[in-house]
């Protein structure tokens, strides 16, 4: 998804394959800036017209049919109580689509309709402001309109769900000033004034083994933030869903995050705005629709089947050139190609850092610096990213090449260059200026701007991060959420990286829209360096696996996990807690080999690596097998199959196994969604001992499990468990997602409702 399709990528493989070795060579070394060149000469118009067909897989022009299928599955599902999927398919259902449909026979009374199941599935789900915005924007609506007789009927519903709504509100009223401690209160923030978004006590680093880097430049608390940063850009991903088959109605019910989230503040979406040109992008509102036009859409909206298939590396890509402006992509790429290791600061030499840093890399200055000597989180930081031009396999950097080459082209083509060009002035762009040329070539603007692109696409490889959310999971009837991250967006953070990884780092980063929060997980002393991790954590992978992925960032991991783990006769502690156990005498299975051995050395049992290997798939196939009874509403027979399960694991894997843990968690959640509370707290309760051995008593995922326990609780009104619960997720979850984060607010609100409790409980008896 971050690299082109797969048929893009092969035919881009077969024409290097093709071309004569002396040119292969000249590419493989050439600068950012005759690559550009050369793959101008190399892709033809055969290439050019393959692309453009391969683009008819991901259409973007609107269909105006598609938004009624997808209001009737949405009844379908409301009918059933599925409010979280009926909930999707009605934000499939745009705003405007209807009114622009129009024309097409579809009456526009339906939209009123549509927003009030809306609403009624976010009252169902516990979403009470969200319910109260559209229920608001609903009555003007209606009010705008004028009273008419088939008006009548929704407002009764709409004051029907008014008061349920009035009812939900009464219940968790916010305590404040009861909870002692830090909790709401705003966090003291100082930020530093050599590094935008970043905190004081942090300075930033340069040398030649870490590059540049950031330092605790004090004793640092867990919790305390350390980078506040918005994104220079980001691009939502389109999230997985397969491509419209072609004729027939079969639309594709499963939204994706780009149904779901604004595509420029990556809000997720109630009612959205969607662009008038296209049936890609939609907004959270109009502000962010014409800001995301005057920004960056013009150019990228009749593009958008294109920028789905070249995939969101070279979107990013784009649009960063497009955020930058082409005045500053225009002196920044000069600038490079004189080798000057100032070029970054046209200004004069750039001012050391940090009086402390060690004299070496005091005196020759930052990269990314701007005159002043500060970095910021600006596009001359971003540009100054490491593109690792020479590490790329030569056909990687081919196929971004030519894919690059292949983009800008469709924008001359599409008469949008003026756009690019001239970000700043609008009057500009309506007139194109490149009307006289009549070769298909790209002008040398363009190609400056492929060659940033070509340098961003490179950067990506390294530089990309990627923007998460904790997205609801599952059935969603909203006694119990479970909720999982799940990738949105990708982005440019030029303050985020400059953090390099660890497998055990030591801060946690969360997101809130399109911003990034830093936060130390751990007591950090002065002088101990800043460290994230970029994916491959120590607790979920093994070494070998590590080091392969980390390989894709052109460097080998020395964090303490790895060195440890890399030590002869080390065995990761994912491999350990996650072993077979002897069927007979249910001691650790061992060996490398195709066969394993009990540990047990009086037993001394044998068995086959695949044999096992293949139980264990059997196993997880059943699993899913009773999460799909239990989607179909068949609980007690999806108690019955995870109870077998269980049962059948116990012979043949450690008891520690990550695997048994998440049994466990799936037979809570069949539990509660019976309204057996005792019985799933007792299941959560064994999976969090595991999470907490695999993952550590502090950990994000052990936060995850205890919020989920301290809802159970909560329903089953075991009052002072659900208390102690609340305050231990409430101490890890503020370290990794801040006092303010949504996540310790639904605690916070919890706590509440249960120091009322004793009233309410009399009310209803
Ligand atoms: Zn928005
Ligand atoms: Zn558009
Ligand atoms: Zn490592
Ligand atoms: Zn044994």
């Amino acid at each position: 998804m971050a690299l082109p399709v797969a048929e893009w990528q092969g035919r881009t493989a077969r024409l290097w394959a093709a071309l004569q070795p002396a040119l292969r060579e000249r590419l493989a070394a050439a600068s950012l800036q005759d690559a550009v060149r050369l793959g101008c000469d190399v892709l033809r118009s055969e290439e050019e017209a393959a692309l453009v067909q391969l683009c008819h897989w991901a259409p973007t022009d609107k269909k105006p049919e598609a938004a009624s299928w997808y209001r009737e599955q949405g009844n379908r599902e409301f009918k059933r109580g599925r409010y979280q999927a009926a909930l999707r398919l009605y934000s499939k259902v745009c705003l405007e689509d209807i009114a622009r449909a129009e024309s097409h026979g579809y009456p526009d009374r339906l939209l009123p309709k549509v927003l009030l199941r809306k609403a009624e599935c976010l009252l169902c789900l516990g979403r009470l402001q969200d319910a109260q915005d559209i229920l608001r924007g609903l009555e003007s609506k209606i009010a705008l309109d004028g009273v008419m007789t088939t008006h009548l009927a929704r407002l009764q519903k709409l004051s029907q769900l008014k008061v349920k709504l009035g009812e939900k509100e009464r219940c968790p009223e916010p305590a404040q000033g009861e909870h002692g401690g830090t909790q709401g209160e705003p966090e003291i923030w100082e930020e530093n004034n050599r590094i935008s978004g970043a905190s004081s006590s942090l300075s930033l680093s340069f040398d030649a083994e870490r590059g540049r880097h950031l330092v605790a430049s004090q004793d640092i608390v867990a919790g305390q933030s350390l980078v506040k940063e918005e994104a220079f850009v980001s691009v939502l991903c389109p999230g997985e869903s397969l491509p419209l088959q072609d004729g027939d109605t079969a639309w594709d019910t499963r939204a994706t995050n780009a149904d779901l989230y604004c595509h420029r503040c990556l809000r997720q979406l109630l009612a959205s705005v969607p662009c008038q040109g296209c049936s890609y992008a939609k907004y959270c509102s109009q502000d962010c629709a014409d800001r995301a036009w005057q920004q960056y859409h013009r150019a990228e909206c009749s593009l958008g089947a294109l920028l789905l298939t070249l995939g969101v590396f070279c979107h990013v890509a784009l649009r960063t050139v497009l955020l930058a402006g082409f005045a500053e992509v225009s002196r920044l790429v000069e600038g490079s190609h004189h080798g000057d290791k100032n070029f970054q600061n046209p200004e004069g030499s750039c001012k050391p850092l940090s009086e402390a840093a060690d004299a070496g890399a005091g005196s020759r200055g930052v990269p990314g610096c701007d005159s002043s000597g500060r970095y910021r989180s600006s596009y001359q930081a971003l540009f100054h990213l490491l593109p690792h031009t020479e590490q790329h396999s030569p056909e990687h950097k081919f196929l971004c090449t030519l894919s690059v080459v292949a983009l800008c082209k469709q924008l001359q083509a599409a008469g949008l260059e003026a756009a690019v060009l001239s970000q700043e002035s609008p009057q500009q762009w309506s007139k194109p200026k490149t009307c006289e040329k009549t070769s298909d070539e790209l002008s040398p603007e363009l190609k400056t701007v492929a060659e940033a692109m070509l340098r961003h696409v490179l950067q990506l490889q390294c530089n990309a991060q990627a923007i998460t959310v904790m997205q609801e999971l599952g059935p969603g009837d909203g006694a119990v959420v479970d909720k999982k991250p799940v990738r949105l967006a990708t982005a440019f953070f030029p303050v985020l990286s400059l953090l390099n990884h660890s497998c055990c780092p030591n801060t946690s980063v969360s997101f809130s829209g399109t911003a990034a929060t830093v936060r130390a997980a751990q007591p950090l002393s002065s002088g101990q360096e800043v460290l994230h991790c970029y994916g491959p954590h120590w607790c979920r992978m093994r070494v070998a696996e590590r080091q392969q992925l980390l390989s894709q960032y052109f460097f080998k991991c020395h964090c303490p996990a790895c060195l440890q783990e890399l030590e002869p006769g080390v065995k990761s502690v994912v491999s350990i807690r996650n072993s077979f156990c002897c069927p007979k005498c249910q001691a650790q299975m061992q060996g490398e080999e195709d066969t394993l051995c009990c540990s047990n050395e009086a037993c001394a049992t044998s068995a086959s690596r695949d044999h096992l290997s293949g139980r264990l798939q059997d196993l997880q196939q059943q699993i899913k097998k009773a999460l799909d009874l239990l989607r179909v509403g068949k609980a007690d027979q999806a108690i019955k199959m995870l109870l077998k399960c269980q049962m059948d694991a116990g012979t043949f894997l450690s008891p520690e196994h990550l695997l048994m843990g998440e049994m466990e968690d799936h037979l809570a959640q069949v539990y509660a969604t019976l309204g057996k509370w005792q019985a799933a707290a007792r299941h959560l309760k064994k999976s969090i001992e595991i999470v907490e051995m695999h993952h550590g008593p502090s950990s994000v995922e052990t936060g995850h499990e205890l919020f989920k326990l301290a809802q159970i609780l909560f329903n089953g009104f075991a009052v002072s468990e659900a208390l102690s619960t609340i305050q231990r997720a409430e101490g890890i979850l503020s370290v990794h997602f801040g006092p303010q984060s949504a996540q310790i607010q639904e605690l916070q609100e919890m706590k509440a409702c249960l120091s009322e409790l004793p009233r309410n409980i009399l009310q209803r008896t």
